[in-house]
Formats: structure tokens, C-alpha cells, sequence
């Protein structure tokens, strides 16, 4: 495994490599878990060569948000991705001059005045702004996504079509603890009180599958019972929504919405968590 710490570093690692063998990119925030290998095992599966980035965007971070104590365990993650069989870790200390880039990608309100994209403005700015830069030093083949991050898988499979980004995005599904809490860097924030709520927003997600599945329809009526499991765990999402998965556009009946997915966000302790899951009618 090398790890190339500029973009001329990684792009001459990759340049006669590419002529003859396909390359997965993997990016990331670094602090690994098992989401983050599991993406890189799918990326093996689909490529020869599997690129991961480790990088804290600070675009992506708004201003009173968790940048400065973000964790960055580069020597663990090093040691993860060598293990997992990653064969190139890109690791730059930026990727833009000290007044940040000039030019900039911006992500359509259609997709980002929602979820995430309302309560972080000019998050996805960043997230794609940054990921551009990213797909234009690799050059993959493959990009994998988690699905723990619904929003910005959309996000970025609009830029790649809208683009048209020589790139093939695929999704990874949400990996979980035992108990259901969906891996995040950002778990290590939780105290043992916080961890123990922190299930809640799974199984708030869980209850609203239930219901669906059993015909309920109604889409207040599958959020009042996510925020009643959320309340008695002491949490009050920063959102909780149902929308359709790709358009994100959302609607009073399950019925008129098909396929739907749910969505939380909230604060546990001074972590902010997101999950979501799909919701199937029968009937
Ligand atoms: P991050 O380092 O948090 O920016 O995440 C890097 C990539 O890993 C993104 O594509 C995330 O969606 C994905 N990811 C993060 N957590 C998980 C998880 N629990 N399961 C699957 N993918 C994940």
C-alpha cells in the first residue's frame, strides 16, 4: 500500500496503472469503521485497484459545526486500509490555495432544500466542490457511496449525470452495531447515556418499516410514531422525514409517494447523528 500525500503524488502513482487496470475510489473523513471497509470491500470486489482518500473537506463544515475536533486517526486508518488490501491511501493536508477555491460547484435547492441541506446550508456546496476535485485528481472508474449518507449519494450520482462524469457511482448499504445504531466517525462523540439513546433513532426508522409494511399510509401518522420512540429516549430530531429516495420530494400518503425512504437527524450529546431507511407499503 502507498500513500501519496499531493494530488501530482497520487496522480503519477496512478498514471501507468490506469492504462491497463480499473480503479475504485473510496472517499472518505478518515476515523474508519467497519462502513467505511465495507465500501472498500465492495470497491475490491468491482476494480483492480482500490484508491482511498482520507481528507476532513472543510468545505463541507459550517461554522459552528465539529471541523477543529473532528477525530483524525490517521495511523489507525492506515493501518485499517493495509489490512483491508487498499492499495493507494491519497492523504492530502488541502486541496486548494489558503483563500479556498475560486471556482466552486453548487448543488440544485430542488435536492438540498431538505434534510440535511436545510439544516447545513451550503453543506453539499462543499461536498460536491470538494468531490469534483477529488473524481478530477483520481480519475476513477467507480466511486462507492455509504447510503448512510442518502442525501449525498443523491447529490453526487446528479453531479456525475449532470456533468457527465466519465464515473460509475455505487452504493454501499449502511452497515450498524448489533443494536441497530448506524457506524459513524462521529459515534466516539457519545457518552455510555448517549450511546444508550442513540438506539432510538434506529428503531424510530424500524417502527415507521413496521407500520408501513402493515398498510399504514399515512404519513403523519408513521412520524408521530417515530417521535413518540425518539421522545422517550430523550431525543428531539433535528428532522425527521419521509421523501422519495431519489427526487427527495416528499408527500402526505405513502401511497402517492412509492418508493419512500425515512430520514432522521439529531443531536445526541454533542454528536449529530443521521440515519435512514427504506419504507415499503403493502398493498
Ligand atoms: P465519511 O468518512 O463519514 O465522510 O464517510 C465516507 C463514506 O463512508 C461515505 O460514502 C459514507 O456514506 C460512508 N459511510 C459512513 N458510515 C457508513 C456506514 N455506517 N455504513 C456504510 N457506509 C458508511
Amino acid at each position: 500500500m502507498r500513500v501519496a500525500h499531493s494530488a501530482d503524488e497520487i496522480r503519477r502513482q496512478l498514471q501507468s496503472l490506469r492504462k491497463s487496470q480499473s480503479i475504485a475510489f473510496v472517499p472518505t473523513m478518515g476515523c474508519l469503521h467497519d462502513g467505511h471497509l465495507s465500501l472498500i470491500r465492495k470497491a475490491k470486489a468491482l476494480a483492480d485497484i482500490v484508491v482511498v482518500s482520507i481528507y476532513v473537506n472543510p468545505l463541507q463544515f459550517g461554522a459552528n459545526e465539529d471541523l477543529d475536533k473532528y477525530p483524525r486517526t490517521f495511523e489507525a486508518d492506515a493501518k485499517l486500509c493495509a489490512e483491508a488490501g487498499v492499495d493507494f491511501i491519497f492523504h492530502p493536508s488541502t486541496l486548494y490555495g489558503k483563500n479556498g477555491p475560486a471556482i466552486t460547484l453548487q448543488a440544485a435547492a430542488s435536492l438540498c432544500d431538505c434534510l440535511c441541506g436545510a439544516s447545513r446550508p451550503g453543506h453539499f456546496d462543499g461536498v460536491v466542490t470538494v468531490v469534483n476535485i477529488l473524481f478530477n485528481i483520481v480519475q476513477p472508474d467507480i466511486a462507492v457511496f455509504g447510503e448512510k449518507d442518502w442525501q449525498q449519494l443523491t447529490v453526487i450520482r446528479r453531479m456525475v449525470s449532470d456533468l457527465h462524469m466519465p464515473v460509475e457511482v455505487v452504493a454501499a448499504e449502511t452497515i450498524r452495531e448489533k443494536d441497530g445504531l448506524a457506524m459513524s466517525s462521529r459515534n466516539r462523540y457519545l457518552t455510555a447515556d448517549d450511546r444508550t439513546a442513540a438506539i432510538a433513532i434506529s428503531q424510530a426508522l424500524r417502527s415507521m418499516q413496521r407500520l408501513a409494511a402493515s398498510g399504514e399510509s399515512d404519513i403523519d401518522t408513521l412520524k408521530q410514531e417515530a417521535l413518540t420512540i425518539l421522545a422517550n429516549a430523550g431525543i428531539t430530531p433535528e428532522y425527521l422525514d419521509i421523501r422519495h429516495p431519489a427526487s427527495l420530494k416528499n408527500r402526505r400518503k405513502l401511497n402517492s409517494l412509492r418508493p419512500a425512504r425515512a430520514f432522521i437527524a439529531a443531536r445526541v450529546g454533542t454528536a449529530r447523528l443521521i440515519d435512514n431507511m427504506p419504507l415499503e407499503l403493502t398493498q
